[in-house]
Parts: C-alpha cells; structure tokens; sequence
C-alpha cells in the first residue's frame, strides 16, 4: 500500500482547510414584509420567495 513520503506540514494543512470554513449565514430583508430572513430561505413571516407565494402561513 503506498504512503505518503513526507507529512503534511502545519501551513499545507491549513492551507487546504481555509477553503472548508465555517461562515455564517447571510441575512436579507424580504421583499414582503420586511423583517429580516436568511438568504435564499422562503421567508418564514409571510411565506414569501422572491417576491412569488410559495407557502400559505396559517395565522393562529
Ligand atoms: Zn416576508
């Protein structure tokens, strides 16, 4: 079975690992109404997704 000749060094690891970082998530403001909702997630106030109806939300 082959195996690597030299180890992975600190700043090559890290390097390859700079891409896979955690971000966190955008925030927009819909269209709709207003309130503030991750972008493209339907807009969970008025159920919303670019500027079309997806989801009927039931007001209790
Ligand atoms: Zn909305």
């Amino acid at each position: 079975m082959a195996v690597p000749k030299r180890r992975t060094s600190k700043m090559k690891k890290r390097l390859r690992r700079s891409g896979q970082r955690w971000r966190a998530i955008k925030l927009n403001t819909c269209s709709e109404c207003g309130s503030s909702v991750p972008s493209h997630i339907v807009c969970p106030s008025c159920g919303t997704y670019k500027g079309r109806q997806v989801v009927v939300i039931k007001d209790l």
